[in-house]
C-alpha cells in the first residue's frame, strides 16, 4: 500500500509519500506561502540509492486545490515522480491537530467527521480550520483514495479525568468542553514505541518520560503504553517553556497585564503564544542561536536555558511521582535530538531518583536511537529521533486494513466519562 500523509497549514502544504511494506519514504515536500504573491514549491525524490533529488520552484500557487494539483503532477512527474497514476494513491493520511472530545481515535473520514471537525474549530481556531481545507481539498483531488484523520490529541484520550480536568465550575467542562486535551500525540506515540523496542521491552512493560522538544514542546508520562498526562493543556500553551510560548504561568498575569497595560485578549493571546518563551526571554526562538549568544556571555540568553531546563526536570519528577516508577526518559524534536546542553541540564543533580547521565555519551554526535545514561543509572536516558509523517501513514495503514473501518461515534474514555457524569 502506498500512503501520502498531509499536514495543511492555513497557507502551507507538507506532504510525505509512503510505500507501507518497507515503511519507505518515496517522496515529500512542501508548498509554502499559497495565496500569497509568490509561492514556493520544494519537492524530494528518494532515489533507490538514497541521494535526494530536489526540486525548488517558485510561482503563484492561489489556493489549496492548485497546490494539492501541483503535488499530484510532481508525484507523477516523468523525473521527479514517483508514480505512474494518481490511482497509485490509495490512502491518505491526514494530520489532524485538534479532535476535541469526541474525535479521539484515528478514524476514516466521511461526511460526519468533517461536521464534528468543524465543531472543533473552536478549540484550535489556528490550526483546525486549516486542517479541515486540507481535507476538503484532498477528498475532492483525490476521491478514489481512502481519507484517514490522525489526531494530535489522540493518543492523549488514555488520561484519567482527574488529570485532565481543570478545577473550574463543572458547566466549563460540560458545556464548552474547557479540559486538558494534550498535543504532539503522534510524535509521543511513536517515540514511546520506538523507545520501548530500543529496551527490548513490550510497550506495556515499561513507563516512560517522552520529551519532544521543537518549536513548540511538551512532554508526557506514558505507562505501560498508555499515556497518563501530558503538559499541554486545552491549547498546546501550558506546560514547558517553548520557542515562543510561555508555557505554565498564573493565569492571573492575564488580567493584570489587561487591567495595567490596557491589554485586550487577542494582544494578549499574541503576547503569550508569539512573543515570550525563548524570543521573549533573550530575543531568539531558534536554540542554536540562544546558544551562540550564551557563549558570547549573554545573561539573558543563559538564563532562559536555565529556565527550560528547569521546567522539564520539575515535570521528570512530577511524571515518576504520577507513575510510581520509571524506566526511561526520551529525548525526541530538533532540541531533544540535537542540544546535548538542554538534555544534560535537565537531568542534573538527579542521581538520588536513579538518573545518571553519561556526559561522553550525551555530547557524541549521533542520528538514531542511542542511550545518553550512564551503564549503571536505573532509569535510562535515550534519544530516539521522532518521525510524526511515518507515524501517520502507519496509522492510516492500520486503520484502511482493519476489517471494518472505525467509524465516528468512537467510543472514548472522555464520552464514557462525560456520560457517566451526566448522570451522576
Ligand atoms: P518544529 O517544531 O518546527 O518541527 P523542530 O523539531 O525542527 O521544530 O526543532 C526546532 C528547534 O530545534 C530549533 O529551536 C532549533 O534551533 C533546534 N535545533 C536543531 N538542531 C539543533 C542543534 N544541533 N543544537 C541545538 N538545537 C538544535
Amino acid at each position: 500500500m502506498k500512503v501520502l500523509v498531509i499536514n495543511t497549514g492555513s497557507s502551507s502544504i507538507k506532504y510525505e509519500f509512503f510505500a507501507m511494506e518497507a515503511e519507505q519514504r518515496l517522496a515529500g515536500g512542501i508548498v509554502e506561502k499559497i495565496g500569497e504573491g509568490t509561492s514556493a514549491v520544494t519537492h524530494e525524490k528518494i532515489l533507490e540509492s538514497g541521494e535526494v533529488l530536489k526540486l525548488e520552484e517558485q510561482g503563484l500557487i492561489p489556493d489549496h486545490e492548485h497546490g494539492l494539483k501541483r503535488v499530484v503532477e510532481l508525484l507523477r512527474h516523468p523525473e521527479y515522480g514517483v508514480v505512474e497514476n494518481k490511482s497509485e494513491i490509495q490512502a491518505v493520511g491526514h494530520r489532524i491537530v485538534h479532535g476535541g472530545d469526541k474525535l479521539t481515535e484515528t478514524m476514516v473520514i466521511d461526511d460526519k467527521v468533517i461536521e464534528e471537525l468543524k465543531e472543533t474549530v473552536p478549540l484550535a481556531p489556528l490550526h483546525n480550520p486549516g486542517c479541515i481545507l486540507g481535507i476538503e481539498t484532498a477528498r475532492a483531488v483525490f476521491s478514489n483514495a481512502v481519507h484517514v484523520a490522525v489526531f494530535d490529541t489522540a493518543f492523549h484520550r488514555t488520561i484519567p479525568p482527574y488529570a485532565f480536568m481543570y478545577a473550574l465550575p463543572w458547566d466549563m467542562y460540560k458545556k464548552h468542553k474547557v479540559r486538558k486535551y494534550g498535543f504532539h500525540g503522534t510524535s509521543h506515540a511513536y517515540v514511546a514505541e520506538q523507545a520501548a523496542r530500543y529496551l527490548g521491552k513490550k510497550p506495556e512493560e515499561v513507563n516512560l518520560i517522552t520529551i519532544h522538544l521543537g518549536n513548540g514542546g511538551s512532554m508526557a508520562a506514558v505507562q505501560g503504553g498508555k499515556c497518563v498526562d501530558t503538559t499541554m493543556g486545552m491549547t498546546p500553551l501550558a506546560g514547558l517553556v517553548m520557542g515562543t510560548r510561555c508555557g505554565d504561568i498564573d493565569p492571573a498575569v492575564m488580567f493584570y497585564l489587561g487591567k495595567r497595560l490596557g491589554m485586550n485578549l487577542r494582544e494578549l493571546d499574541i503576547l503569550l503564544n508569539k512573543e515570550s518563551g525563548l524570543k521573549g526571554l533573550c530575543g531568539t526562538n531558534d536554540m542554536r542561536e540562544l546558544l551562540k549568544k550564551k557563549r558570547t556571555g549573554d545573561f539573558h540568553a543563559s538564563l532562559a536555558l536555565e529556565m527550560y531546563a528547569y521546567r522539564i526536570k520539575k515535570y521528570i519528577g512530577a511524571y515518576m511521582a504520577v507513575m510510581g516508577g520509571l524506566d526511561a526518559i526520551v529525548f525526541t524534536a530538533g532540541v531533544g535530538e540535537n542540544c546535548a546542553e538542554v538534555r544534560s541540564l535537565s537531568c542534573q543533580g538527579m542521581e538520588g531518583l536513579g538518573i545518571s547521565m553519561d556526559d561522553e555519551k550525551n555530547r557524541a554526535p549521533g542520528r538514531g536511537a542511542r542511550r545518553i545514561s550512564t551503564d549503571e543509572s536505573p532509569v535510562k536516558i535515550i534519544v530516539v529521533p521522532t518521525n510524526e509523517e511515518l507515524r501517520i501513514a502507519q496509522e492510516t495503514r492500520r486503520v484502511v486494513g482493519a476489517a471494518s473501518f472505525r467509524r465516528y461515534p468512537s467510543s472514548s474514555k472522555c464520552a464514557e466519562f462525560s456520560a457517566d457524569t451526566e448522570t451522576a
